[in-house]
């Protein structure tokens, strides 16, 4: 199944509901940044968080970012989502490996660490992005992001994100959120019984691997409470801005002096991509003209 999102409704538009599978985004990413299992996962989660958190922002450019900063030995964990359906991140360490926690799953919260803080920066891509910042509760991403929503955005909120990963790879990851509209949020009951049947579920990964499909899994969640699954399916991808153009951009801000000394040093310049882990690859005579155009920019 490829990589997607649908949206739903239920009880009268007090629930707004979201699925997405990300299997191939988020092996693609395992293979880009040679991560481990547990990073692997924690990458995984936070992709998959940050599409579910973008889907429901109005404006086309809208985008997401989530830096999770824990005080595990992964470092940090930085995702930009758009709604255009693209996602992109990495981890600051990669080939850290856990053994697996008590339950037997993998140690993402050991990995992240139980303290640190979440930050999300909301850009409607009118350049005023606005941003928030909650401490960490599990550093398990899920349960970090459901406070992040209740906190900041006082939206209750029920999440489960599960990557599954083993010798042949990532062959299931995704999630699925449902959030209580303001009209309803006081409604307890209806947020107690939407976190019970989310808690009930043997994870999300179980029930891909059975050969659900997300229209199933809503159906299990809410079928009883006036589901209504929107029709457009939107494809989701993992996709990287960067460019040899812009490399060239970010070189260019380096300087005269930094540039000559990297010509004279290696006939050139080498940059890697921190989201993507493309590599680029800046000849002597490429530099040289940088140079030429930041001469000519400083006589004008
Ligand atoms: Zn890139």
């Amino acid at each position: 199944m490829p990589d997607q999102l649908i949206r739903a409704t239920a009880a009268d538009d007090s629930i707004r509901a979201v699925g997405v599978i990300t299997t191939r985004l988020t092996e693609e990413a395992r293979q880009r940044h040679q991560l481990s299992y547990v990073t692997t996962a924690a990458l995984g989660r936070t992709m998959a968080a940050g599409l579910l958190l973008v889907s429901n922002m109005k404006q086309p450019q809208s985008r997401i970012n989530i830096r999770v900063k824990g005080n595990g030995p992964l470092g940090g964990i930085l995702v930009d989502a758009g709604l255009d359906g693209t996602v992109r991140g990495y981890v600051d360490q990669p080939s850290v490996e856990l053994p697996p926690n008590l339950k037997g799953k993998l140690d993402v919260g050991g990995a992240v660490g139980q303290q640190g803080y979440l930050y999300v920066v909301r850009d409607l891509g009118y350049g005023y992005p606005y941003s928030s910042t909650v401490e960490l509760v599990s550093g398990e991403i899920a349960e970090d992001i459901t406070h992040y929503l209740a906190v900041s955005e006082q939206t209750p909120s029920a999440l489960v994100l599960g990557v599954f990963v083993g010798e042949q790879g990532v062959t299931a990851a995704g999630g699925v959120l449902i959030q209580v509209l303001p009209k309803a949020a006081q409604d307890e009951a209806l947020v107690e019984t939407l976190e019970a049947r989310i808690s009930a579920l043997s994870g999300f990964t179980p029930l891909l691997q059975q050969g659900k499909t997300l229209p199933d899994i809503l159906d299990q969640l809410l079928g009883d409470m006036g589901l209504t699954i929107l029709p457009q399916t939107q494809l989701v991808r993992f996709h990287c801005r960067c460019s040899f153009e812009r490399v060239l951009g970010a070189l260019k801000i380096l300087g005269e002096a930094e540039l000559q000394d990297m010509i004279e040093k290696d006939n050139g310049a080498e940059a890697t991509c921190h989201f993507c882990g493309e590599v680029y690859q800046a000849t002597g005579d490429q530099l040289a003209q940088l140079i030429l155009d930041l001469q000519s920019e400083v006589s004008l």
